[in-house]
C-alpha cells in the first residue's frame, strides 16, 4: 500500500468532522473519493496534507507514519496537490506559474526545463498560451495549469481536488481524459470529486463519503452498476426528472449514464438450477427437430434416411440419434442451404468469406437477429463492458457476420460504437487517441499489428484501451501477452463464433481468463472424436459439434464445426453458471500429419510460448525429400532485444522441447525480431509443400 489511513478522526473545535476513516491506495491505482459538498472530503485532504491535525488515527505513506508531518514534509515525500478552485497566480504567465511550482523542489535548471517540456507535451494547450497571464485563461485551461504545476514535482501521489468543478461538460471530458492518461502512465491518484459518475468511471476503486463517514467502498465499476448507489449518488435522474438526485439537481450527472434501462439490463440467462436449463434445452431440441423436418426439404430427406421423425426426441440423450450436418450440406444447398422458413420471413442473409468452393450462406429471421444481438450483448457484459465504454470495432463489415454482430451487440448494451472496420491503421490510431476508445475489437493478428504500431509510435500512455476483444483466430499465450503489454496493459478476451451459428459472440472468455463460457441456452455443444464421431468424456480434446435450440431461418443440427476444443467440467471461479470450453485449439482439418504423428499447430504455439527469448511469430514449413521422407522446419523470431549470440542456445531448446513434447525431430531457423510477415488478416503459419501436384 502506498497510502494507508487508519481509524482517522478529526474535529473542528467540539464538532466532529471525520469519523473513523479507513482508506487505502496501492501504487499505480486511481482512487476516487466521492461525496457531496460538506461530506468531509476536504477535511480528509487537509489531514492528509498536514494542514489540519487529526484527533486520532494514523496516516501511513509507504508504511511510514506521517500523521504529524507538515505540509512541506509531505511535498518532499512526493505528495502533490492540485487544489480545488485551481488557485493559479492570475497575474503571472503560464510559464511563470509552472516555474513557481518548481521552486520548493530546488531543481537544477536543466531538470526544471525538461520537466516543463514534459508538461507542454502533456498539455499542448498550455504551450500555446505559454506567455499568457494565467488570469486570462479559461476555467479548463486553469485546471490544466493547476494539474501541470502539481506534476512539476513528479509526485508519487497526486491529489486532485474537484478538478471538474464549474467546468462545461466538454472541458470536463478533456480533463478526465488527461486524468486517465496520467493513471495509465503510472501516476498514483486520489481523485476527490462531487461528480460521482465521472469520478467512478475514471477510477479503479472508490470511497463514497457522507456526513464525515465512508458509507460505501469498492471497485468503481461495481459501484457504478449498483442500483441502490445509483439512486443515492448518481440519481434516478432521467430526461423527465433531472433533479431526482442531489447531483442531478446540481446538473452534475453524466447524461450517458441515463440511457433508459440500459445500465440495469442483465443479458445473462436466468435459470433457477441445472434442471431448469435442461428442460429449456429439451424443449428447444424438440422444437428444432420438428421445425427442421417441417420446414426444410434438406433436413427432411436426411431425417427420413436415418429413420428419424419429429416425435423421436424424448430426451436430450436422443440428440445422438440425429444425423450430422456438415459444410458439405451447406454447399450442396447453395444459395439458401438449410432454409426452414418461407422467404417472407427472412430479413437478412450473411455469408462466409470462404475462398474455396461456394460460400456458406445463412438466412436469418428477425427473431434470429434479435437473439444474436442479445447474446452478443451478453458477451460484452461478461467481458465487463458497460454503457460508459467506447468500443472501436475493427472487424470486417459487409456480408460477413463479424462487424454487424459486434456493432448491434454494442448498441444493445448501450456502449458507444465506433464502427471503423478492419485495416486503416492510421485512422485506427487517430480514433484511439481522439475518441479515447476503451475497448478494441479485432482479429488477433490485427490486434498484434496495432500493438506494434502503438509501441513504435510510443503512444501507449495516450490511449485508453483497457479491453481487447478478439476472435476468429487462434492465438498463442506469448502473442496475447505481447498484445496486452504493448497496449499498455489491456485485458484480452477471446470471443468465439461461426457464421453458421449466427456469427461471433456465441461465447467469450471470462475475467478468470481460463476458459470460454458458451451460451448453452441457445445451442447444445458436443465434443466428439473427429475420426470415430463418438462422444468424448469431459476434459478431452475433440471436435465441437453444435445444435441450435431456437434458430428459425437455418437451424443447425449436429453441425460439425471442425473446431477442436474440450469441455471444462465444474463451475468457473468467476461465479457464472454457464458451461465452458477451452480456447479453440485449431481445426480438425488443419491437423498436420507428420511421420505418423498428428500435430495441432497450436501445440507448436504452446511450446514456443514457453521458451523465453522467442518472439510470438513463427512459421511451420513441411517438405518431402526425394526419398519420400518428410521434414518439418520451424522458422521462429527472436523476441525484441534478444541478442543474436543467444541463437544457438535458443535453437537447441526449441529442438529439444519439440522432441520431448511432440516426439518428432525438427529443424529450427531463428530470424531477427520483426522479420516474419504480419497481417491484419489471418496470418498463414503452416506451409505444407509436401504435395507438389496441382490441386484441381
Ligand atoms: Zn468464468
Amino acid at each position: 500500500m502506498m497510502l494507508q489511513i487508519n481509524d482517522l478522526n478529526a474535529h473542528y473545535g467540539a464538532a466532529q468532522a471525520l469519523f473513523d476513516i479507513n482508506l487505502e491506495i496501492a501504487a499505480g491505482e486511481t482512487v476516487a473519493l466521492v461525496g457531496a459538498n460538506g461530506a468531509g472530503k476536504s477535511t480528509l485532504l487537509k489531514c492528509l496534507l498536514g494542514l489540519h491535525k487529526a484527533t486520532s488515527g494514523t496516516i501511513l505513506l509507504d508504511g511510514k507514519d506521517v500523521t504529524k508531518s507538515t505540509p512541506a514534509q509531505m511535498v518532499r515525500l512526493g505528495v502533490a496537490l492540485s487544489p480545488e478552485g485551481r488557485e493559479v497566480f492570475a497575474h503571472l504567465s503560464v510559464l511563470e506559474n509552472l516555474q513557481l511550482g518548481a521552486i520548493p523542489l530546488k531543481l537544477a535548471k536543466s531538470e526544471e526545463s525538461s520537466r516543463i517540456a514534459e508538461i507542454w507535451t502533456r498539455f499542448p494547450k498550455l504551450l500555446e498560451r505559454k506567455h499568457q497571464l494565467a488570469g486570462t485563461l479559461s476555467g479548463g485551461e486553469q485546471q490544466m495549469l493547476a494539474m501541470g504545476r502539481a506534476l512539476m514535482a513528479k509526485p508519487r501521489l497526486l491529489l486532485l481536488d474537484e478538478p471538474s468543478l464549474g467546468l462545461a461538460p466538454l472541458i470536463v471530458d478533456e480533463i478526465f481524459s488527461i486524468v486517465r492518461q496520467l493513471a495509465r502512465g503510472g501516476t498514483t491518484i486520489l481523485l476527490v470529486e462531487q461528480n460521482a459518475a465521472r469520478a467512478l468511471s475514471a477510477s479503479d476503486k472508490a470511497y463514497l463519503m457522507a456526513n464525515g463517514k465512508i458509507v460505501e467502498q469498492g471497485k468503481s465499476k461495481q459501484l457504478l452498476n449498483n442500483p441502490a448507489l445509483r439512486s443515492a449518488f448518481l440519481g434516478a435522474a432521467s430526461d423527465d426528472n433531472p433533479a431526482a438526485s442531489r447531483l442531478g439537481a446540481a446538473g452534475l450527472t453524466n447524461i450517458r449514464l441515463e440511457k433508459p434501462d440500459m445500465h440495469t439490463h442483465d443479458f445473462m440467462p436466468k435459470f433457477q438450477d441445472e434442471q431448469a436449463l435442461k428442460d429449456h434445452q429439451l424443449r428447444g431440441l424438440k422444437w428444432t427437430v420438428s421445425h427442421a423436418y417441417e420446414g426444410s426439404s434438406q433436413y427432411r430427406q436426411k431425417f427420413d434416411e436415418a429413420g428419424i421423425s419429429p416425435g423421436s426426441i424424448e430426451s436430450l440423450e436422443d440428440l445422438q440419434k440425429l444425423p450430422f450436418t456438415s459444410t458439405e450440406d451447406l454447399r450442396s444447398g447453395y444459395p439458401f442451404p438449410l432454409r426452414a422458413v418461407p422467404f417472407e420471413q427472412i430479413v437478412r442473409v450473411h455469408a462466409s468469406s470462404g475462398t474455396t468452393g461456394k460460400r456458406k450462406v445463412l438466412c436469418y429471421t428477425q427473431k434470429d437477429l434479435d437473439d444474436w444481438f442479445s447474446f452478443f450483448a451478453r458477451s460484452y457484459q461478461m467481458a465487463g463492458v458497460t454503457p460508459l465504454d467506447r468500443v472501436q470495432i475493427a472487424v470486417g463489415y459487409g456480408v460477413w457476420t463479424a462487424g454487424m454482430g459486434f456493432q448491434m451487440g454494442c448498441e444493445k448494451i448501450g456502449a458507444l460504437a465506433v464502427p471503423l472496420g478492419p485495416g486503416n491503421i492510421d485512422m485506427q490510431i487517430q480514433f484511439l487517441l481522439d475518441f479515447q476508445s476503451t475497448v478494441f475489437c479485432s482479429t488477433a493478428s490485427m490486434a498484434l499489428l496495432m500493438a506494434e504500431e502503438i509501441h513504435q509510435r510510443g503512444i501507449a500512455d495516450k490511449i485508453a484501451v483497457n479491453k481487447i476483444i478478439y476472435g476468429s483466430e487462434r492465438s498463442s499465450r506469448s502473442m496475447r501477452q505481447k498484445i496486452s503489454d504493448l497496449f499498455g496493459g489491456a485485458e484480452l478476451f477471446d470471443i468465439t463464433g461461426l457464421t453458421e451459428l449466427y456469427g461471433p459472440g456465441t461465447g467469450i472468455e471470462c475475467t478468470t481468463h481460463d476458459c470460454i463460457h458458451y451460451w448453452s441456452d441457445y445451442y447444445l455443444l458436443e465434443i466428439l472424436d473427429p475420426d470415430t464421431l463418438q462422444p468424448l468424456p469431459d476434459g478431452e480434446w475433440g471436435e465441437m459439434v453444435v445444435t441450435s435450440l431456437c434458430k428459425e431461418g437455418a437451424p443447425l443440427i449436429r453441425y460439425r464445426t471442425r473446431d477442436i476444443t474440450r469441455i471444462i467440467p465444474g463451475q468457473c471461479p468467476c461465479g457464472s453458471l454457464l458451461p465452458r470450453h477451452s480456447r479453440i485449439r485449431g481445426r480438425s482439418d488443419d491437423t498436420i500429419k507428420f511421420r505418423g504423428v498428428n500435430i495441432y499447430p497450436s501445440s507448436i504455439d504452446t511450446i514456443l510460448s514457453e521458451v523465453p527469448g522467442l518472439g510470438s511469430e513463427y512459421q511451420i514449413h513441411l517438405t518431402r525429400d526425394s526419398a519420400e521422407r518428410d521434414h518439418l522446419r520451424l522458422v521462429v523470431e527472436r523476441a525484441e532485444g534478444v541478442d543474436d549470440r543467444r541463437s544457438a542456445e535458443l535453437i537447441h531448446e526449441v529442438v529439444h522441447q519439440v522432441k520431448k513434447q511432440l516426439l518428432v525431430s525438427v529443424k529450427t531457423e531463428l530470424m531477427d525480431y520483426g522479420s516474419l510477415p504480419r497481417s491484419e488478416r489471418k496470418i498463414q503459419r503452416v506451409f505444407d509443400n509436401r504435395i507438389q501436384d496441382e490441386i484441381v
